[in-house]
C-alpha cells in the first residue's frame, strides 16, 4: 500500500503520524512510505532519517493527498486536508468527532475511510490510543506541578521531595487511572509524600500491593477529598467518567482554603476539570491564580514533549498501520473488532454510534 504522512498543521503541534522506525515496518512489510519533507523537523526527526528508513520525501502536504492511500496523522484533520480527502483513501489519526460538527461533515463529504484512534478499544478493554498520551500527561503533571511550587512561577517555594530534615511535599492525586498512576509514580520517585483517592476499590487495592505503605490509597467520599486536598501542597487532577463532563469534585469553597501558593494540575481539564474554577489555559500561558492557588490546567500538555508523545503514540498505532496497510481495510476491520470500533465515518456515513447521535447523522 502507498502510506502517506502529511507534516501536521495545527498550531503548535510538532508531533508526526510515523516515526522513522514505523517508516521502516511498514517498507519492511514491502508498502511504500510518502513523508512531507520537514514533518518531523520539529522533534528532531530529520528527513534524512526518514530517508534512511525507506522512505520517499515529497515537498508538498498535496503530493500526498494526491497519492497516498492511507493517511497517518496525528490531530484531527484541518479543513484544507478535508478536503484533499479522496472517496475510499484512509484516512487514521485522532478525531474527536462528536464535539466538531464541522469536521464530521466534512469527513463524510470526502467519501473516505476515517478510523479514529480514540474510539479503538483493546483485548483487555480500555482505548489504548489514548493511554499513551494519559501516561505523558500523568508524567507531566508531577514536572509542571513541582515547577510552579518555585517562587518564581508563583507557587509557595516548596521542594517536592525535601531535603535530609525538611519534610517532603504532600501530592493528592484524585483518580487512579491512567494519568493518576503515573502521577503517583514520578510522585512518589521525587521523594514527595503521596495520597492517592478514587472511587474503584479494586484499583486502591491494586496500588497497594505495589506501593504498600509508600502511599496513602483514600476512598473517594467528599470528606476525605477535602480533608486530603487542604492538607496538599500539588494536587493532580486525573478523573474521568466515560462519556460524560468530569465531576467538579473540587468546589470553590475548597480551593478558597487551600494553602495559599499551593499548586493543582487539572489534567482532567479536557473533559471539563475537576475543579470548580479551573478554564482551560494553553502552553504559551499555562497558569492562573484563584485564591492564592496556582491552577496550570492545559488541555493538551503531551504537546509539550512532542518528541516523547510521538514515540509514545507510534508505539501504540503501528500495530494497525500494519494491519490496514497488509490487508486493506475492509479485511482489517472486519479480522479485528476493535480496530473496527475506530471506524468513525466511512464512504459518505458516520459509523460510529456517539458521533452520530450527538450531531444527528443518520447511523
Ligand atoms: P482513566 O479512565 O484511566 O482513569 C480515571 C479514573 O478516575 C478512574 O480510575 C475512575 O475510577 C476515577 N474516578 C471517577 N470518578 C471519580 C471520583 N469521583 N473520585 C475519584 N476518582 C474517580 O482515565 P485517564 O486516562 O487517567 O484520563 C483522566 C483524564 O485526563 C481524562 O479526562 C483524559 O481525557 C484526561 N487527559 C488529559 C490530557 C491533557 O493534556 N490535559 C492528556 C491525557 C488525558
Amino acid at each position: 500500500m502507498l502510506v502517506g504522512v502529511p507534516k501536521e498543521i495545527k498550531n503548535n503541534e510538532f508531533r508526526v503520524g510515523l516515526t522513522p522506525a514505523s517508516v521502516h515496518e511498514l517498507v519492511a512489510h514491502g508498502h511504500q512510505v510518502l513523508v512531507q519533507a520537514g514533518a518531523g523537523a520539529g522533534i528532531g526527526l530529520l528527513d534524512e532519517h526518514y530517508l534512511a528508513a525507506g522512505a520517499d520525501l515529497v515537498a508538498t502536504a498535496a503530493d500526498i493527498f494526491e497519492r497516498a492511500e492511507m493517511i497517518v496523522k496525528v490531530k484531527e484533520p484541518q479543513a484544507a486536508e478535508c478536503a484533499m480527502l479522496r472517496p475510499g483513501q484512509i484516512l487514521y489519526t485522532y478525531l474527536h468527532l462528536a464535539p466538531d460538527p464541522e469536521q464530521t461533515a466534512a469527513l463524510v463529504a470526502s467519501g473516505a475511510v476515517c478510523i479514529a484512534y480514540e474510539t479503538i478499544t483493546g483485548p483487555g478493554g480500555g482505548l489504548p490510543l489514548l493511554a499513551p498520551m494519559s501516561e505523558v500527561a500523568g508524567r507531566m503533571a508531577i514536572q509542571a506541578g513541582a515547577a510552579h511550587l518555585e517562587k518564581s512561577r508563583g507557587g509557595m517555594g516548596l521542594l517536592l521531595g525535601g531535603v535530609p530534615g525538611v519534610a517532603a511535599g504532600h501530592v493528592v492525586v484524585i483518580g487512579a487511572g491512567v494519568v493518576g498512576t503515573n502521577a503517583l509514580q514520578m510522585a512518589v520517585g521525587s521523594g514527595a509524600r503521596v495520597t492517592v483517592l478514587d472511587k474503584n476499590v479494586d484499583r486502591l487495592r491494586q496500588l497497594d500491593l505495589v506501593y504498600g505503605n509508600r502511599i496513602a490509597t483514600l476512598y473517594s467520599t467528599t470528606h476525605a477529598l477535602e480533608e486530603a486536598v487542604l492538607a496538599a501542597d500539588l494536587v493532580i487532577g486525573g478523573v474521568l467518567v466515560p462519556g460524560a463532563a468530569a465531576p467538579k469534585l473540587v468546589t470553590r469553597a475548597m480551593v478558597a482554603r487551600m494553602q495559599k501558593g499551593a499548586v493543582v494540575v487539572d489534567v482532567a481539564i479536557d473533559q471539563g476539570g475537576c475543579f470548580a474554577t479551573s478554564r482551560s489555559t494553553t502552553h504559551a500561558d499555562p497558569t492562573f491564580v484563584v485564591d492564592g492557588v496556582v491552577h496550570y490546567c492545559v488541555a493538551n500538555m503531551p504537546g509539550a514533549v512532542a518528541r516523547t508523545s510521538t514515540f509514545a503514540l507510534n508505539n501504540a498505532t503501528i500495530g494497525h498501520a500494519l494491519a490496514l496497510a497488509n490487508k486493506g481495510w475492509r479485511r482489517a476491520l472486519r479480522d479485528d473488532v476493535h480496530l473496527c470500533h475506530g471506524l468513525n465515518v466511512c464512504q459518505g456515513k458516520v459509523t460510529y454510534q456517539a458521533v452520530a447521535a450527538a450531531l444527528g447523522h443518520d447511523y
